[in-house]
């Protein structure tokens, strides 16, 4: 065992009860050898910063009291502020959102913005909860963590079964708080609440400009490339509905409750008025009449050019990664794929786009809301994907390029990009005391 082994590992902790958090360390460990880190460092940057779990009571529209577990999860403020999703989900956890905190961590470094990573989540079923329930929860979420957030400290936005309202509730609350008007203090707000325009879509069009960079590469035509989309929540239908819009044909879609397909291509826009129609209260695709019913295990062995799993974290797994059949694997989703199928996937010809370069569009406007925030200064749309664009392809290039040059996975040169930032700041601020 090398001299340095030992101290690179951290003693065991109660974030390694969670599968995805041991994944997101053993990723952190591959990379930490692959750049030679200093092990001090690789042990610094394994347990997160600072983790709140907390009680969330709710008085529920039936009289009754209801105890939600809430976390937030602050893995590192070494480049600024931390920065981070809130994630309304069943099976959320403390690790799982250790995880997502280390990966904005890596993903703010690729990209160069001023944050650290955190996450946050309440174990809940957002659909079965009534929109007043949903308010008081947030309302009481964000008081519980009152002590821990603020515009300098950690600033939250929109993740999975979380949208602008919520966004709005937690903005709100912290305003009466504070006693003024704060809306840096989230992102992912609406629009005429300091919200920045094209945020919404910031993820799946920064989705979009990784997949048309590798469709150059390949030198694949839109006109003549299919694509699968799973999840048609905020990251799969601005997705979908961006590759449709360059003559991509989506042949797949799928959600938590099924899948559809249709060979000709799917029609997004009649699609999304389907899934937006007053009786389809579960938003879901299933049952849309211009297309089939898919089993949704077949969804992601469909064949395609272009594959964007951008729902669940751990669906590519060592079991159906062989069975993939597209050219491009574009992570809208977090951590969709384990190290098991990244090592299926590196003896294939699929060219990777990874989930903290490939859906980092959603923290850059974040990035770019909470500077206008700040000063009270807003840009046009088109400002905003103008810059979004240049950011997204300058960080596609220089991850292809130590790719290229060091001979690494799309996903190693990502991660050693992002985790080498903000080790390098690490180094330079030392440690306290
Ligand atoms: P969302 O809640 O808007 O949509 C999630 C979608 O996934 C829904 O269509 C839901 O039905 C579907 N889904 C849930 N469980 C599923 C299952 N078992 N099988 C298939 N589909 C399932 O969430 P979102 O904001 O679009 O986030 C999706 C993913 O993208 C998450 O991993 C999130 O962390 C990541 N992400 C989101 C953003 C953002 O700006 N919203 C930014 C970066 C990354």
């Amino acid at each position: 065992m090398s001299a340095l082994a030992p101290a690179a590992h951290p003693p065991a902790n109660v974030f390694e009860m969670s599968a995805v958090f041991r994944m997101a360390c053993r990723q952190l460990e591959t990379v930490a050898a692959a750049i030679d880190l200093d092990p001090n460092i690789t042990q610094r940057l394994m347990v997160p910063k600072r983790s709140q779990v907390m009680a969330v009571p709710v008085r529920m529209d039936s009289g009754k009291t209801r105890v939600f577990i809430g976390f937030r999860v602050q893995h590192s403020l070494t480049s600024g502020a931390s920065k981070g999703g809130l994630r309304y989900a069943p099976e959320v956890d403390l690790g799982e959102v250790a995880a997502l905190a280390m990966w904005m961590s890596w993903k703010c470094g690729i990209m160069n913005l001023p944050y650290g990573g955190a996450k946050g989540g309440i174990a809940c079923d957002p659909a079965a909860l009534s929109l007043g329930e949903k308010e008081r929860m947030t309302r009481r979420f964000t008081e519980e963590v009152l002590n821990i957030i603020g515009p300098r400290v950690d600033v939250m936005a929109p993740d999975m079964g979380t949208d602008e309202q919520t966004m709005a509730w937690i903005y709100d609350t912290y305003s009466m708080k504070v006693g003024y008007a704060c809306p840096e203090i989230v992102t992912g707000k609406p629009v005429e609440l300091g919200g920045c325009v094209g945020r919404r879509e910031a993820t799946g069009r920064g989705v979009v400009y990784c997949v048309r960079a590798a469709m150059e590469e390949l030198d694949l035509r839109p006109g003549d490339a299919t694509a699968v989309v799973q999840g048609y929540g905020n990251v799969g239908s601005v997705t979908a509905d961006e590759l449709h819009k360059l003559g991509v044909k989506v042949v797949a879609i799928g959600d938590r409750y099924g899948a559809v397909r249709h060979d000709r291509g799917i029609d997004i826009q009649a699609l999304n008025k389907y899934v937006a129609a007053p009786g389809n209260e579960r938003r879901t695709v299933v049952g849309f009449p211009e297309a089939e019913a898919l089993d949704p295990a077949d969804l992601l062995s469909e064949p395609c050019d272009i594959l964007v799993p951008a729902a669940l974290e751990r669906v590519i797994t060592s079991e159906n990664a062989g069975r993939l059949r597209c050219r491009i694997l574009a992570e809208g989703a977090n951590g969709p794929t384990t190290p098991e199928a990244d090592a299926v996937l590196a003896g294939s010809d699929v060219f990777v786009i990874p989930d903290i370069l490939c859906n980092a569009g959603g923290v850059t406007v974040s990035y770019f809301e909470w500077v206008q925030d700040l000063q009270q200064f807003f840009w046009s749309e088109d400002q905003v994907n103008a810059k979004l664009r240049d950011l997204m392809l300058g960080a596609f290039r220089r991850v292809r390029e130590v790719a290229r040059r060091r001979n690494l996975s799309n996903r190693l040169a990502a991660l050693s990009l992002g985790v080498q930032k903000v080790a390098t700041e690490k180094a330079q601020r030392g440690l306290f005391p």
